[in-house]
């Protein structure tokens, strides 16, 4: 039997970034993914010349140098380049009115101005002076170079050092980004704006999202030579050039090989038996998959004593899905992406409340036949699971079910395309049930629901020796780049810090 220095349990984005890093270092690496494509909730699936999109849509930071996003330094340091285009505007619908909206400062102040008058822009423009000491802090630490299991004191008195006259502001860092909104914002839509915002990253109100990573989107999204990227492809682009880097570098991918259990000799990881039958050895186990997931293959009497217990851990919510392939002729100015909200009272985490679409063939010809477009909307992390948990896909109430629920996408979608009914070709609509089937999430979840308030997420380390996490479940939370530098921490472990520095000084980190 071929032993393995480590398994990766899962191919998410959080896995395929600490495989490749661990093959590049030479490691033996196996990937053992449960679907038939890679990538996780990143994945994308191809029908009738149409190329769906599953999950993330909004990418930066992926093809510049230098970059503060940890996908587009790991993607640096694999050799790997993803191309990229270009684009600057969004479509936004909400019960202020409908409007284009450019990246960075100028054009959302404009908007402001327009929509909330003078006093609503002076107001913005001292929350952006209270933050960019925040955004200084956070793009001068590159998180990849953060873990917060090896940090030791030396580097954090360095760092200190770095920041003198802000010191008082690093423990800011850690808490919700709610409060600082709380020390400057008043008006209601600047508030509900950054709420929004919120959301869309963390799948949790502000209060509860952490300001480094709003401080990042900040830095990133208000800066005046803002861009945003789509990587020419889709989402595949990303999975195929980490998948590459794992290759290239003697690493393995197997597909549709779910693990059903990670095996332990004297309480020491030890490898892999698939729902197959097939066993796999190995000096370490990652486990991409989140949490929940994650306790449920290992034996009871290795986690018995875990806390907290998997059933107290709260989840955010899941997501309904809508994938459109439709007529293209005649429709100019189609926005790439779109986000509707419906009612900024019902609260930003209400259910059917915000809705995101993406319309990839706006930009990237290739990711539609000849004439149409393709189109994923879904809604963000507000879906209860609970509706659905117990109905069948076969049966009536749940087809009913999700049309209903589902026709917010149709209802947002006229006020930007007034005929859409009439152009459909191709129509799937996903609920809670389709996103677990796909995804292998426990009820579909975004992840787990920590709140920025009351703690970091955890490390990628175990309580079992040789048997580390990295993905959305894991320290610094969810998202592309969050789960990217989860992934290269998980790395850091198994190689040893020295190894993993003497990494990140190839690209200057
Ligand atoms: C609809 C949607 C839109 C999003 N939009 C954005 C966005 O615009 N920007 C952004 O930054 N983030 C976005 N996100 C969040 C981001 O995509 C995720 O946080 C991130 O991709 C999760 O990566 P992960 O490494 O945790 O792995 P996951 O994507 O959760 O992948 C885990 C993998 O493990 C596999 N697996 C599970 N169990 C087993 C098993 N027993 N055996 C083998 N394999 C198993 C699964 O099949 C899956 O492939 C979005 C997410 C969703 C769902």
């Amino acid at each position: 039997m071929t032993k393995y220095d480590v398994i990766i349990v899962g191919s998410g984005i959080g896995g395929l970034c600490c495989g490749s890093i661990l093959s590049l270092a030479g490691k033996k690496v196996l990937i053992s993914e449960a679907h038939t494509q890679p990538g996780g909730v990143a994945h994308s699936f191809n029908t009738r010349g149409y190329k769906f999109e599953s999950g993330p849509s909004l990418w930066s930071g992926i093809n510049r140098w230098p970059t503060t996003n940890p996908l587009g330094q790991i993607l640096k340091l694999l050799d790997e380049k993803v191309e990229i285009i270009k684009y600057k505007g969004w479509h936004v619908s909400v019960p202020e009115g409908e409007f284009n909206l450019e990246v960075g400062q100028e054009p959302f102040k404009e908007r402001i101005n327009l929509l909330r008058g003078d006093k609503s822009v002076e107001e913005w423009n001292s929350f952006m002076s209270a933050i960019k000491p925040l955004s200084q802090i956070v793009s001068e630490i590159p998180l990849l170079s953060s873990s917060p299991e090896t940090m030791n004191f030396l580097e954090i008195i360095k760092l200190a050092s770095k920041f003198l006259p802000n010191i008082n502001l690093l423990p800011k860092l850690n808490g919700g980004f709610g409060d600082i909104v709380d020390n400057y914002l008043k008006d209601p839509f600047l508030r509900n704006w950054v709420d929004l915002l919120s959301f869309l990253i963390s799948g949790m109100p502000m209060h509860d999202t952490n300001s480094a990573a709003m401080a990042t989107l900040f830095d990133e999204w208000f800066e005046p030579e803002s861009y945003l990227e789509y990587p020419k492809g889709g989402s595949e682009s990303i999975v195929k050039a980490l998948v590459n880097a794992l290759k290239k570098n003697g690493g393995e991918l197997i597909l549709s090989s779910k693990v059903k259990a990670i095996n332990f000799s004297k309480n020491i990881a030890s490898g892999v038996t698939l729902e197959n039958g097939s066993k796999f050895i190995s000096d370490f186990v990652v486990m991409n998959t989140d949490t929940w997931t994650s306790r449920k293959l290992i034996p009871r009497e290795i986690t018995k004593e875990w806390n907290p217990k998997a059933k107290n851990i709260k989840k955010c919510g899941s997501f309904l899905h809508i994938h459109l392939g439709f007529d293209a002729s005649g429709l100019q100015n189609l926005p790439i992406h779109s986000i509707h909200v419906d009612n900024w009272e019902r609260g930003i985490t209400a259910e059917r409340n915000v809705a995101v679409f993406s319309i990839p063939s706006v930009l990237d010809k290739g990711m539609a036949p000849k004439g149409k477009h393709v189109l994923h909307g879904y809604t963000p992390a507000n879906e209860p699971w609970e509706i659905w948990e117990n109905l069948k896909p076969n049966e009536s109430n749940y087809k009913n079910l999700k049309e209903e629920r589902c026709s917010i996408f149709l209802k947002s979608l006229r006020k930007i395309i007034p005929d859409i009914d009439s152009r459909i070709e191709i129509k799937f609509l996903g609920t809670p049930l389709t996103h677990k089937k796909f995804t292998n999430t426990y009820c579909g979840s975004y992840g787990p629901a920590l709140s920025a308030a009351e703690g970091l997420f955890p490390g990628c380390k175990t309580p079992v020796k040789n048997l580390l996490t990295c993905g959305a479940s894991t320290f610094p939370g969810i998202g592309i780049p969050a789960v990217s530098a989860s992934g290269a921490y998980a790395a850091e472990q198994i190689i040893g810090n020295k190894e993993y520095k003497n990494l990140l000084k190839m690209i200057d980190l």
